[in-house]
């Protein structure tokens, strides 16, 4: 599973290159197709992330999953996280995909964001 995750991310890196250098040299139907492809990817990189995962308690949105690259105490890791794009309250983070999953459905939400002016 994280295998694959490391597969889909460096795979939407290529895309990436390919698309900015397709739209300078390739007509559009070229850099349409590139786009399609690395959205294929991303929805599949989501469906990983939130295996498992239930709904949000509030809106009944099927969540999103999303990695967070974080230092704690300058040690680099990958936080996997689990968020409503609708209630940004509503999110769970983990050290595992399957840790983040269960305070997601266990509604063990991370604190409130706080807003800095
Ligand atoms: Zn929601």
């Amino acid at each position: 599973m994280y295998k694959r995750i490391e597969e889909i991310l460096s795979e939407i890196q290529v895309l990436k290159a390919e698309y900015q250098e397709s739209v300078a040299t390739q007509p559009a139907h070229v850099a349409r197709e590139i786009s399609d492809k690395s959205g294929v990817l991303r929805q599949e990189l989501t469906d990983i992330l939130i295996k498992g995962a239930g709904v949000c308690p509030e809106c009944g949105n099927k969540p999103h999953g999303l990695i967070q690259p974080v230092a704690v105490e300058g040690i680099k890791l990958k936080l996997y996280e689990v968020r409503c794009l609708v209630h940004f309250n509503n999110r769970a983070r983990g050290i595992t995909i399957e840790e983040a999953v269960k305070k997601w459905n266990n509604k063990d939400y991370m604190p409130e964001r706080r807003v800095s002016a």
